[in-house]
């Protein structure tokens, strides 16, 4: 069992509290994603798992175990950096086995577990290649043979896919679902980009400021948000919010809900606006509308809209959302 658990735990840097109190329970086996903006603490919150760092106050649980002693070598846990920190005059078979060098494990069993980890990760044709002969790609997935050579029970990630291309990473979101799927190991995975985290986590945990604002599936995030900030930073472009007449309070749809007409329409969102910039993306138009006060992004499959034009914009009661002075989302029946 690999569950991890946080008990409130605070992490302070001098006087400067980064984690807040913070309880929180992953769970074993899942693909969990800590995302949310820079310097929220997701990266802090991986290295007290890792045991690089150590808790201010609090408990910090693997399988049930507290670990705040335990050293990071004996934690069950592997980390996989942005950065890779592949060894640069190491061949890929020499970094993957590197570990088990150290571990003592036998020669024929570090040949046979580095051989069928690379095939697993297709690397076999590249094991007598140095890193620097390798594409981005290429070193993401020895930095991940050489954590999985030490069959950890939880896998710590850190924004392990920043430094590639957009193609490239796409493709190795799917390749990292798939080893979840196979290994079957809890997988703990910090970014900054809602993109990743909605695409591959089971459960994503959104932190803002130390604390955390949403522990939910990305579809329960996305439908609902448990408040503002939770509303605006998942989803692309982030949902529309303009304030209503009394109180503090605010109203919200997505994006995609917007609906344009060049003819007033009877729902029970509806105003007057322009068209001010349009942004083809192929299948989709994206439009900014100003109306009033407001500026609203509208994403939809209707390309014949031009800027300075006139439309008319509504959204159906059902995809409204409401938010307190607290910015609490109020949930509608
Ligand atoms: P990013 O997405 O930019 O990596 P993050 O959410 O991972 O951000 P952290 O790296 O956890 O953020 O940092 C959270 C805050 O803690 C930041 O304000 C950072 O400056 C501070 N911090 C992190 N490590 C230390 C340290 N060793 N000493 C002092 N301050 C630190």
């Amino acid at each position: 069992m690999a569950a991890i658990e946080f008990v409130n735990v605070t992490q302070a840097f001098d006087k400067n509290v980064v984690i807040k109190d913070l309880n929180l329970k992953i769970e074993d086996g899942k693909f969990t994603v800590l995302v949310g903006p820079s310097g929220c603490g997701k990266t802090t919150l991986l290295r007290m798992i890792a045991g690089l760092d150590r808790q201010t106050s609090g408990n910090v649980l693997i399988g049930g175990e507290d670990v705040t002693d335990v050293p990071p070598g004996q934690r069950g846990v592997a980390m996989v950096f942005q950065n890779y920190a592949l060894y640069p005059t190491m061949t890929v078979r020499e970094n993957i086995e590197f570990g088990l060098k150290n571990n003592k494990v036998g020669k024929e069993e570090r040949k046979r577990l580095v051989e069928s980890i690379s095939e697993t990760v297709g690397l076999t044709p590249y094991l007598d290649r140095k890193p620097a002969m390798l594409s981005g790609g290429q070193r993401q997935r020895v930095a991940l043979a050489r954590a999985m050579v030490k069959k950890p029970s939880v896998f710590l990630m850190d924004e392990p896919l920043s430094n590639l291309d957009a193609k490239l990473r796409a493709q190795m979101r799917i390749e990292l679902i798939e080893l979840h799927k196979k290994l079957g190991t809890t997988f703990v995975y910090v970014t900054h980009d809602q993109v990743e985290a909605m695409s591959m986590a089971d459960t994503i945990v959104l932190m803002n400021q130390g604390r955390i604002q949403q522990e939910a599936a990305p579809e329960v995030i996305y439908r609902q948000p448990s408040n503002l900030f939770a509303a605006q930073f998942i989803g692309v472009p982030p949902m529309n919010v303009g304030d209503l007449a009394h109180d503090g309070a605010r109203f919200g749809f997505r994006p995609e809900n917007g609906i344009l007409s060049t003819e007033r329409q009877d729902l029970p969102f509806s105003v007057r606006g322009m068209i001010v910039t349009r942004e083809m993306l192929g299948s989709e138009t994206i439009y900014q509308v100003k109306a009033g006060r407001h500026s609203f992004m509208i994403k939809c499959t209707d390309d014949r809209l031009a800027v300075d034009q006139e439309v008319f914009l509504g959204v159906e009661g059902s995809k409204l959302f409401f938010f307190g002075p607290d910015e609490r989302c109020i949930p509608q029946e």
